[in-house]
This record gives C-alpha cells, structure tokens and sequence, in this order.
C-alpha cells in the first residue's frame, strides 16, 4: 500500500515513512492510494474476530490492509499491547449500551486520559517507539490540543525512549480537569507551553515549524495532531467494531453520529464506510463552532476568523476550520489533486472561503456519501444533558451530548444509530454542574489531581520563541555529548 497527497504530489510513500510526519510535502495531507474492500465473507470473519478473539485482533486484521512494512508479528504484537482491558476498561474495548429506541452509545472514552483520542494515540505510542527503535532514532513532537489531544498524546508518549513531546495549547482555555491532567505530568520528556491565544494560533504554529522545513530536519519535528494519518487508521477500528456489535447479519445497516471538530474522527467513518462497512448515513454533529455544518448544508466551506471562533462547553469542537476536512474533498472531487490544491491552497488562502454549492459533485455528499449533519448549542447541550440523566439515569459529556441532540434529527426506522461518546462527563464538570446540579463521578485514579504541582511555560502564540525553546530543549546538558537528533 502507498500513499498519496491530495494536492497531487507525484511522489508515493509508505506507511512508516509517512507514520513520522505530518504534512505532505506540498501541503496535503495522506491518503492510501486505494481503499481496500472488505467482502461479505472477510466482514463475517471479523464478526467471529471481535467476538470470539478480542478488539486487538481485529485491530490487527484492519491495520494489515493498510500497513505493508511492518512484519505481521510485529504489527499483531503492537495491537495486543494496546488493546488490552487493562488500558480501555473493558474487555470489549469500546462496548455499545443502549439509550433509546434505535439510539446506542459506543464507549469509546474509558483510556487513560478519557477521551476518545486514547483509542489512536495509544497505538500511536507503541507504533513510534517500534520504528524509531528500528531506525535508531529519536523524535520531537510538536503538537497542538484544544485540550483532549494534548493530554491523551502526552500519556501515550511519557517516559518513551527517544521521544520528546513539546504540546502547545490555548493559555487558559482547558477545563481545569484537563490542565491538571496534562500540567501535573512530570516525565522528563514531556513540554507543556500554554500560548496566549486560541486553538487555531497553536495549530499555526505547529503548521509554520513543520513548513520550516530545515528546521524540521534539523530538530527531528513530528506531529500527532489529527491529520496524522496512523491516528485515523487506528480510529476506522472501532466503526467496524461498533457495527459487529449492533447487528447479526450483514444485510443490516447502521448509522454513526460523530460529535465533529477537526473531522478527524468521522472521517475515519468515512475511510471505514469507503472499505464497504454498511453504514446508511454519517451524521456530523458540531457546536456553535459549526463550520462543517455549514458545509454540509450549503456546500460553503468558511473558515472563521479568531473574533468569529467561540468558547463553548464542548471546547474540544471549538474550531475555526476543520483540518481533515481536505481528506474528504479530495474524495468527493474523484481524487482530483488539482483542484483540491485549487480550493484548500488558493481559494481558502485569498478568500477564507469556497463553494461547491452550485457544483454537480455536491448532492453526492448525501447520496453517495452519507453524509448529513446538524448543529447543537449551549442551550441543546444542557437539555440533552438533563433529559438522558432524567430519563435513562446516563451522565454524558458535553460532546456526547451534542452528538446524541443532532442524532435524534436523523434518526430512520429499522438503522441502529450509534452515537460515539468521545468523552467521559468529568472532563466538562462545570457544564454537567450547570446541567444537573451536581458533579459527575470521578474515577478514582483522577482524585486530586487540580492540586498536583504543574510543569507549563507560557508564551506568546509567536513560532520564533517555540522553535527557540525546542532548540534549548534539544541542547546538549553539557559541551560533552553530542545529541543524537541534531544532524551533524
Ligand atoms: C477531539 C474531540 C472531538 C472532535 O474530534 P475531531 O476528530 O476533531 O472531529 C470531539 N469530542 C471530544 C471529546 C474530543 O476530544
């Protein structure tokens, strides 16, 4: 399997050529050159896969479709050391429970730092330490987190050997559940900078460092943001497990309902859906930050400015534009690199926006596609919250909850719709508070923890004094030692 970029780069990599790296070299982002199809017969394996082995194992097969330079044993060891029920909870990993008529939850929120980013950042962790080990290298990653990829990429890499994590985040902008998680660890090979400004002035910077790209050799830059590609592979897992799990045959069709920020995670969905997983509708769910609703909607893509990107109570959405979002246009406008370039390069760059609205290609988004979305405010949050707890006697998050909201708007007799719960209550405390009146259940190994020591710098959003912390960082303690990542 090789990859490709979808501005139309030329060149063709590998997956662990790409595994390190962020952006492609023109700007794009990865995609495999094809997606591989799953038959009716290889589905019904996986069935018995799931059920009668583990998550891990289908993990396994899943990751082998994708994954041709890694020897087998290998890869199936990497899945089974992070899958395991001591890691996620479960011995199902991402266990469905009901809510509703047709309505289902897929747990994908019980890894170490309860979110869903846990499900691809850990194998992430274990997939870098391979390969670097196999390389004989070492690694900084630079990272951006609104809050969730942060913490859950900074738990994935502690105490790794040759991996440094240097992760921006907007200064005062996490929940303080979140800030603690991720302030209080004290590996060494672990940098928190808290940038004065918002999400998208951290992902601007990471951008700049990684298109710097003297710099980025030099200091051995990689990124775990969600436009890595192994982070989505690993997420296109848990669509098939869901699916095994809500039905018996493959006759059946269920629905997905994705609380969406970045369109990191739906698109896994998409990638899943592509691979022939019978899933009758995708369904985005965002907050007031509801650029992809628009999109879906109208077929104008607008990114939003800082002043037009609001702080909500399901701040891990709170984005301006969405950055797997090219992935999928590039899909939709039947690979065409050029005019996906066109769009995400020129238009977007000169005038925020772009519109297939009038083009013949955008009715297929619904009809070929599957895709259909739908919008939730502070307002829906607090109700869902309240209703499911009243009614089903479920806490959920604030993301969750916008997903279960926007579920219920698309809704279609005999499809089970599964809502992804992207989060455990406890990170949003103050709007379940706000919601119920009281705190959500705090897992014991979290007691305490806003008042642990915190290790933070914080800095202007300005990429000069980055890259001068990472360099300090990177300098040897000593004249003695030449470090081992800077080239010579
Ligand atoms: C990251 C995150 C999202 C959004 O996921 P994307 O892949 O960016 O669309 C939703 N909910 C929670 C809790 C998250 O951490």
């Amino acid at each position: 399997m090789k990859y490709l970029s979808t501005r139309g780069h030329p060149e063709r990599r590998r997956f662990c050529e790409i595994l390190l790296e962020g952006l492609a070299p023109d700007g794009g982002l990865y995609l495999p050159e094809r997606y591989p199809q799953v038959d009716d017969a290889t589905l019904t394996r996986w069935r018995k896969v799931y059920h009668e082995q583990s998550y891990a194992e289908l993990a396994f097969e899943i990751l082998s479709l994708y994954v041709d330079d890694i020897p087998a044993a290998d890869l199936r060891v990497l899945c089974h050391k992070t899958y395991t029920a001591e890691v996620f909870g479960t011995g199902e990993i991402v266990p469905l429970r009901h809510l509703e008529n047709g309505l289902w939850l897929e747990a994908l929120s019980n890894g170490p730092t309860l979110a869903f980013k846990d499900m691809a950042m850990q194998l992430l962790g274990h997939l870098f330490e391979y390969e670097l080990k196999r390389r004989g290298e070492q690694l900084n990653i630079l990272g951006a987190t609104s809050g969730d990829t942060g913490s859950a990429a900074e738990y994935a890499m502690r105490g790794k050997a040759g991996i440094r994590v240097f992760m921006t985040s907007p200064h005062g902008r996490m929940s303080p559940f979140q800030q603690a998680q991720m302030f209080s660890l004290q590996d060494e090979n672990i940098h928190n900078i808290a940038i004065d400004g918002v999400f998208d002035d951290c992902q601007d910077i990471v951008k700049a460092v990684s298109n710097d790209l003297d710099f980025k050799r030099r200091y051995r830059i990689g990124t775990v943001n969600s436009i890595n590609w192994a982070r989505l592979l690993a997420q296109v897992v848990y669509y098939f497990a869901g699916y095994i799990q809500a039905t018996t045959s493959n006759e059946q069709t269920v629905s997905f309902c994705v609380p969406s920020g970045n369109f990191g995670n739906v698109c896994a969905g998409h990638v899943a859906r592509m691979m022939g997983l019978p899933i009758a509708q995708l369904v985005v769910a965002t907050n007031e930050n509801n650029v992809l609703d628009e999109f879906f909607r109208t077929g104008v893509y607008r990114v939003r400015g800082s002043a037009d990107t609001f702080e909500t109570s399901s701040p891990s959405m709170d984005i301006s534009k969405a950055s797997n979002f090219e992935r999928f246009i590039f899909d939709l406008l039947g690979r065409d690199g050029a005019r996906t370039k066109a769009l995400f390069a020129d238009a977007l760059g000169r005038e925020g926006q772009f519109s297939l609205g009038d083009d013949p290609v955008f009715p297929a988004t619904r009809t070929e596609y599957g895709f259909v979305s739908g919008t939730s405010t502070h307002q829906d949050r607090l109700n869902t919250l309240r209703d499911t707890w009243e009614r089903f006697g479920q806490m959920i998050d604030t993301h969750t909850a916008d997903g279960v909201k926007v579920a219920r708007e698309h809704l279609q007799p005999g499809v089970p719709m599964i809502v992804l719960e992207t989060a455990l209550p406890i990170k949003f405390a103050a709007t379940l508070v706000e919601a119920l009146g009281r705190e959500p259940e705090r897992p014991p190994r979290f007691e305490g923890i806003e008042a642990l020591p915190k290790r933070v710098q914080r800095m202007p959003a300005s990429v000069e004094q980055v890259k001068a912390y990472i360099e300090t960082q990177c300098a040897p303690a000593s004249g003695k030692e030449e470090p081992r990542w800077i080239e010579p």
